[in-house]
């Protein structure tokens, strides 16, 4: 594959900083300075943040929690969704507001909605006040660019890359469960799906990389690692050395780190040696996100899913069967194009035969550049809404159904944190990725406990501690 090329915004001089070696020289310059970062979207934005944190941090800024102290705002974008972009360009309204006061504000946007042309476009002609817009593919060119910035906006986005970055640095969010990037990109193209031409071609990083980093975590104190990718399953295709996604996870777990997870499995890349390897250790947690989409095969295969209705439940049952109290959870579309009644009694059919611990359901947001936003649409958005309700009905019958069924019973859960909704709890998730609220104080946070649970609702559980497993 070729170097990428720069998709908009080309005549920036790149000068021969180098961030790492010389941040020191660079703190003064930003001494006392504040910023105020925004994350939209997935857990690989969330991860994103970690990473421009950290440079935003090795500058000398200090984090706020209120936009208005800010001397510099980074908005990190999502593009999955229409009311994802939305919120981007209301948030935008705010900033503009503030600029007005605050003339040396910064206004930086990166993530995945600036890997759109034509939105990147709007913003250059219509957004002047933003200072700097940054695509996904060159994160780590962030300080450079604020130490740069003049009057000018930048604009530096590539429009694709083969590169993988290993021994990214972060500023991560929690001391206790920590994510960590094992591919970039996704090969897929699902019909719906902007994450292709938002994200890349699917590159994975190197296996000892990342042992070696769950290593470090492991060692720093961390709990838990989640392994993240757009489709972890693919992991290793791209490099041809002999080994996959069962091997690395094997590695992973022979760390002796308490917990591994990992998101997102793509159906269709769901191999018998996953399975056993999952079922083989102890500290792989039985929990798996397998997005179905849809249970039409109709409407599967105008979404470009690769598999059938069959092949899904032949898949969910053998996981169930060699897998002890799995939890399995799916992503669920509904109103995708033309989506009949019968296609969508088929979804309702499937979730009835899966009964899913958790789904998250989503109405069709069409993407422009993606092979369905060209797709003709005849069903009404009051339709699709009403689909959206009867399935949210079903889904969360059989989540609190399966909440019920753990009701008396004692769990193994890692304390994360304080409970948001009541300062005298605290919350953590169990190996099945259940949240449970704990009569508990903070000194249980980063511990695995046993909780006997003594309420379940749809969403979450609660629990008094019987014993503490691990310190
Ligand atoms: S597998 Fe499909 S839905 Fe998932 S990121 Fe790739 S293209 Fe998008």
């Amino acid at each position: 594959m070729n170097m990428p090329d720069l998709c908009i915004a080309k005549d920036r001089k790149k000068t021969n900083i180098s961030f790492i070696e010389n941040k020191e020289e660079y703190k003064p310059l930003f001494k006392g300075k504040k910023y105020f970062l925004r994350t939209y979207g997935c857990q690989m934005n969330v991860h994103d943040s970690e990473e421009i944190k950290y440079y935003l941090e090795s500058l000398g800024y200090m984090a706020v929690d209120k936009l208005e102290e800010a001397d510099i705002v980074v908005l990190n974008t999502c593009a999955i969704r229409e009311n994802a972009k939305d919120k981007v360009y209301g948030y935008l309204g705010r900033c503009k507001h503030l600029k007005k006061i605050k003339k040396d504000l910064i206004i930086c946007l990166c993530g995945c909605l600036m890997q759109e042309p034509h939105e990147v476009e709007e913003l250059a002609k219509n957004h002047k006040y933003i200072d700097i817009i940054i695509g996904t593919h060159n994160l780590n060119e962030l300080p450079e660019l604020i130490i740069q910035k003049n009057k000018e906006q930048i604009i530096n986005v590539y429009s694709n890359s083969d590169k993988v970055f290993e021994n990214v640095k972060y500023n991560r969010d929690s001391k206790i469960s920590a994510w960590i990037n094992i591919t970039y990109g996704c090969d897929k193209f699902c019909t719906y799906c902007i994450v292709p031409y938002t994200r890349g071609r699917e590159r994975s990083r190197k296996k000892e990389n990342i042992i070696e980093e769950v290593k470090r975590l492991k060692e720093e104190g961390y709990k838990e690692v989640t392994l993240l990718g757009q489709n972890v399953n693919a992991y290793g295709q791209d490099l041809n050395l002999g080994y996959d996604f069962a091997t690395l996870l094997e590695e992973v777990a022979q760390t002796g780190i308490s917990r591994i997870r990992f998101v997102t499995s793509h159906p269709w890349n769901f191999t018998d040696e996953m399975i056993n390897v999952i079922a083989k250790y102890d500290n792989i947690m039985p929990y798996i996100h397998l997005p179905i989409q849809s249970g039409s095969d109709a409407i599967l295969k105008k979404m470009n899913r690769r598999y059938t209705i069959a092949e899904y439940k032949k898949l969910f049952n053998k996981i169930k069967k060699k897998v002890p109290n799995v939890a399995i959870t799916t992503d669920i579309i509904v109103g995708f194009p033309n989506e009949t009644d019968e296609d969508f009694q088929a979804t309702l059919d499937i979730v009835k035969y899966c009964k899913f611990d958790n789904a998250y359901t989503f109405i069709y947001s069409p993407r422009v550049g993606t092979v369905a936003a060209k797709m003709q649409d005849d069903i009404s958005m009051a339709t699709k809404q009403k689909r959206l309700k009867i399935l949210n009905d079903l889904v969360n019958s059989y989540s609190l159904e399966s909440n019920q069924k753990l009701l008396g019973k004692t769990v193994e859960v890692l304390v994360s944190e304080v409970s948001e909704k009541n300062k005298n709890k605290v919350c953590g998730y169990t190996d099945t990725m259940k949240l449970v609220n704990i009569d508990g104080k903070e000194d249980l946070i980063g511990q695995i406990v046993q909780v006997e649970i003594t309420d379940a609702k749809s969403f979450s559980l609660d629990g008094i501690v019987k014993n503490k497993v691990s310190l």
